[in-house]
């Protein structure tokens, strides 16, 4: 074999290697060597080959490999029908949060800076006022993640104390976020009263003691108890808990800035309802209802948020410039805009109708047929949909897909190779689907099966 500096001059006299650092050619030309290496051990080599065309060969490959490097994180086609896919991102931002964001990674800004004064600004001052509008708090700030949020809560609140908490709401989100285990690194203690289908008024009230600190409910997103269940709701904990000086917090997950049944949607529950109601303190998430990037969101009572504030926890979960930027401008949408709805695609996504999505499937029908090759067999067929990130579970909204069938090739061979040109869909019984709800433009299925 050549030696690695042989074939790196080989490469670098090569255009492929234009702009490039040494470092990451040699990295690259050795990672071809070494294939080479194992091809011709392998005996899948012809190795009579002199030396100059064997660095030739690993130059040959080296720019290949150059030429097909490409980020890890790319964009793709969410043909799911899952509006908020957590292993996709969740939310699309809304136009003006994606430019604020440009903006705000282009230029400095007043993050923590105030204006008039010339002197050092709060962060959570520029969304605060926002959240409060929206939402009826006194004060509000925000962190990297509803997680983030409900760990700064209850660990501020509560560290080395009891949090009572009935046994219905003792949920695990997916993706590691357990009540108790998150209760646990928090450091406050876990207090379960009640059962799994009910718990009552007394339940709470038997087990407040002296070291009792909050009163905890969570909003059970991804799971519906049914059938003979009774739960204490917020008004009554919240009257409970003024009674006898013990404040309640709510971890609502998705919450809805906006009455979502005004759209012929599914109800969720409102972060200013739950305000009204008397919680101390609501957490929830940027990147769920809300439409805007993640973040965890805290609205509440003024002295409580001072609290949160003066936790060093909040310096280590706070969020960036880009996060606060996508943010503000989420919620100027929510407070200005006449169509909330159509500005923020989570809102407008959710929004479609079976009769808006039918003709883009047969659009999308139509150019992935073209570019299907043999005995594929493309419908189009009525579905469901789901919200995704344990919104609005119970309630699938009637959706549209292309369902696509091959007699000698399985759904999940058919799915591998949708996957391969960035297209993810689902596969259901003995079809691969891909939902039109969260596809607005069908065209984005001819440009990927381009790049196939
Ligand atoms: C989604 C959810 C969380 C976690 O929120 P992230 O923003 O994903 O960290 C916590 N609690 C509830 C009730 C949720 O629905």
């Amino acid at each position: 074999m050549p030696s690695i500096d042989e074939c790196l001059r080989t490469v670098e006299r090569g255009p492929p290697a234009k702009g490039l650092s040494r470092a990451y050619l040699k990295r690259v030309v050795q990672r071809a060597a070494d294939e080479l290496r194992a091809e011709i051990t392998a005996g899948r080599y012809a190795f009579d080959a002199d030396r100059a065309s064997l660095a030739a060969e690993v130059a040959a490959r080296a720019g290949r490999a150059i030429a097909a490097d490409e980020p890890v994180m790319k964009p793709l086609v969410n043909a799911t029908g899952v509006v908020l896919h957590t292993n996709l991102g969740r939310a699309i931002l809304a136009e003006p949060a994606i430019e604020a964001v440009e903006q705000a990674a282009r230029s400095a800004v007043n993050l923590e800076f105030d204006l008039e004064t010339g002197e050092r600004g709060d962060r959570d001052s520029i969304v605060e006022s926002e959240l409060c509008a929206l939402t009826g708090a006194e004060a509000a700030t925000v962190v990297n993640n509803n997680a983030a949020a409900v760990l700064l809560v209850l660990n501020t609140l509560a560290m080395g104390r009891e949090v009572i908490v009935s046994r219905g709401e003792l949920i695990e989100i997916g993706g590691s976020f357990r009540i108790p285990d998150v209760m646990a690194r928090s450091g406050a203690r876990l207090r379960e009263v009640g059962t799994t289908n009910r718990t009552h008024r007394n339940d709470y009230v038997n087990a407040i003691g002296p070291d009792t600190a909050l009163l905890m409910k969570v909003h059970p997103s991804n799971y519906r108890i049914v059938g003979f269940t009774s739960e204490v709701r917020l008004e009554e904990l919240a009257a409970i808990g003024r009674d006898r000086g013990i404040d309640v917090v709510e971890d609502l997950g998705a919450g809805a800035l906006i009455d979502l049944a005004r759209f012929g949607l599914p109800r969720e529950p409102l972060v200013a309802d739950s305000i009204a109601a008397g919680a101390a303190l609501v957490t929830f998430s940027g990147d769920k209802l809300l439409g805007g990037p993640q973040a965890g969101l805290i609205a509440g009572r003024r002295s409580l948020m001072a609290k949160l504030k003066a936790n060093p926890l909040k310096r280590a979960l706070r969020c960036d410039k880009l996060t606060l930027a996508a943010l503000e401008a989420t919620l100027r949408i929510y407070l200005r805009s006449g169509d909330v709805v159509d500005e923020v695609p989570t809102l407008r996504l959710m929004r479609r109708t079976p009769g808006e999505l039918r003709p883009i499937a047969e659009r999308a029908r139509q150019i992935i047929a073209e570019r299907l090759a043999g005995e594929f067999k493309l419908e189009v067929t009525e579905t469901v949909s789901e919200i995704g990130s344990g919104s609005l579970p119970a309630e699938g909204l009637p959706s549209v897909a292309v369902t696509i069938t091959h007699p000698a090739i399985s759904p999940n061979e058919i799915a591998a190779m949708f996957r391969r040109a960035r297209i993810i869909g689902r596969v259901s019984g003995d079809a691969f689907h891909l939902d039109m709800r969260t596809i607005e433009d069908p065209a984005a299925f001819a440009v990927n099966f381009k790049s196939q």
